[in-house]
């Protein structure tokens, strides 16, 4: 069945990026839609082959620039990759999604030459990955002051403490880890990023236990033990780490933004096909009904309002001229809009959306890490608002 999605993107995108989007959407038709539900039976994580072919594909590097190894892409691809994967799985489109906008980013914006050269060109093949250890136990919206430590020692960082909800952290070959260097800071000028690698003495990693979202994608616990790390290894300026973290984010929300949409594209094809197709009261679809109706309406004009705001953003990104409340703004309302949306398309379905196999209750579940991930949408109306308060 055409994804309604793609006749919107058609008008949004040139013809080479819908090229690109086509062949991603294939491969997630063929090589992802058909495995999901036994992955999520089995409850495996998105499995190494799988891992493997979107490495062939391009997926990994799509961002990066040629001369390091990537395919010389921008953010606009990157979050068409997120569309055309998450329409089947948004734990799926976010292990190379994050690998990228959380993992390689904060290198491509903040990397010294030497740091882009070691770490880009194997993070592009997808034999690397970085992950953003931002979130802590006792630290998630209060993010500019990590309780992880980094303290000098001669040469080195040695670093203590513990972060958590990391995504990617099975497969990471590194962490970027946000970490308090300067106690005596003014705020958000305290904490310094250091890249850590995943296997130096002192660092253990666990899968996160209980987890009923993003069931396909690792989100693991990192602990610090005493672990030392050369200077070289700080990413960014000194007691400026939460610069890199933030800066990473705004792309990081573009992403999430795309994720919801991604839900809410599947959810808009799954309900009006069904609605013709199920029969209730003489021999009728339920799609006759208005009310039925509505609710597929709304989901099309939120789809087709947000895709067209997300795909302006993606080029104010890539021209360097995105602000923190764009970023905010789009994520907070297309994760708000697809899950609430997504709910009602449920309803429309009747009891039969309450089997996996049917596919919406793994969106259902997916949209609520949309709300969550990258800033709650909560915290970030803090940041949405600020303009509206200042006077004239
Ligand atoms: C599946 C998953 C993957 C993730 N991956 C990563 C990752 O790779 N790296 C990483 O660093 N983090 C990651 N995170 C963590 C994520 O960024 C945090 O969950 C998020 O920042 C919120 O922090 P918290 O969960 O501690 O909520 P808290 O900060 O405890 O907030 C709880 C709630 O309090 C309210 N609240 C908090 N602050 C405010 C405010 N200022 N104004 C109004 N209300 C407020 C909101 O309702 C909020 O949802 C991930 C999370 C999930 C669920």
């Amino acid at each position: 069945m055409p994804r309604r999605i793609d006749t919107y993107l058609k008008d949004l995108i040139p013809e080479e990026k819908m090229d690109f989007y086509s062949v991603v959407r294939d491969f997630s038709d063929n090589e992802i839609a058909p495995m999901l539900l036994a992955w999520e039976r089995d409850h495996v994580l998105v499995p190494d082959e799988c891992i493997a072919k979107m490495g062939e594909l391009g997926l990994f590097g799509l961002p990066i620039a040629e001369e390091y190894g990537g395919q010389g892409g921008d953010h606009t691809d990157l979050v068409l990759m997120g569309l055309a994967i998450g329409y089947h799985s948004q734990s799926v489109a976010i292990t190379p999604g994050a690998a990228i906008s959380l993992g390689a980013k904060p290198v491509q914006l903040f990397g010294t030459e030497e740091q882009k050269r070691e770490h880009l060109p194997d993070l592009a093949a997808g034999k690397r990955m970085f992950v953003f250890g931002l979130s802590e136990p006792g630290r998630g919206s209060d993010a500019a002051n990590p309780e992880v430590t980094a303290e000098k020692k001669g040469d080195r960082w040695v670093i203590n403490g513990e972060k958590c909800w990391s995504t990617n952290a099975r497969w990471a070959s590194h962490v970027v880890v946000h970490a308090l260097s300067n106690a005596g800071g003014s705020h958000a000028k305290r904490s310094t990023c250091v890249i850590v690698p995943m296997d130096a003495p002192g660092v253990s990693y666990q899968e996160m236990s209980g987890k009923r979202v993003w069931e396909q994608s690792s989100t693991g616990s990192i602990i610090f033990d005493g672990v030392e790390v050369p200077l070289d290894d700080t990413l960014g300026e000194e007691d400026n780490g939460f610069k890199v973290m933030v800066n990473t984010l705004n792309g990081g929300r573009l992403f999430i933004a795309g994720l919801a949409l991604a839900s809410l594209a599947f959810a808009l094809d799954k309900t009006r096909v069904y609605a013709e197709e199920r029969i209730q009261f003489n021999d009728k679809p339920i799609g006759r009904f208005q009310r039925v109706q509505d609710v597929v309406i709304d989901m099309d004009i939120a789809l087709e309002r947000n895709l067209t705001w997300l795909m302006h953003l993606c080029r104010l990104y890539d021209e360097g001229t995105l602000t923190r409340e764009q970023a905010a703004k789009v994520k907070v309302d297309s994760s708000r809009a697809a899950s609430d949306l997504l709910v009602l398309a449920m309803e429309v379905c009747g009891g039969v959306a309450c089997l996996d196999e049917f596919g919406l209750i793994r969106h259902h579940n997916d949209l609520f890490v949309t709300r969550v991930g990258e800033g709650s949408n909560f915290a970030l109306k803090d940041l949405i608002v600020r303009p509206l308060r200042e006077q004239g």
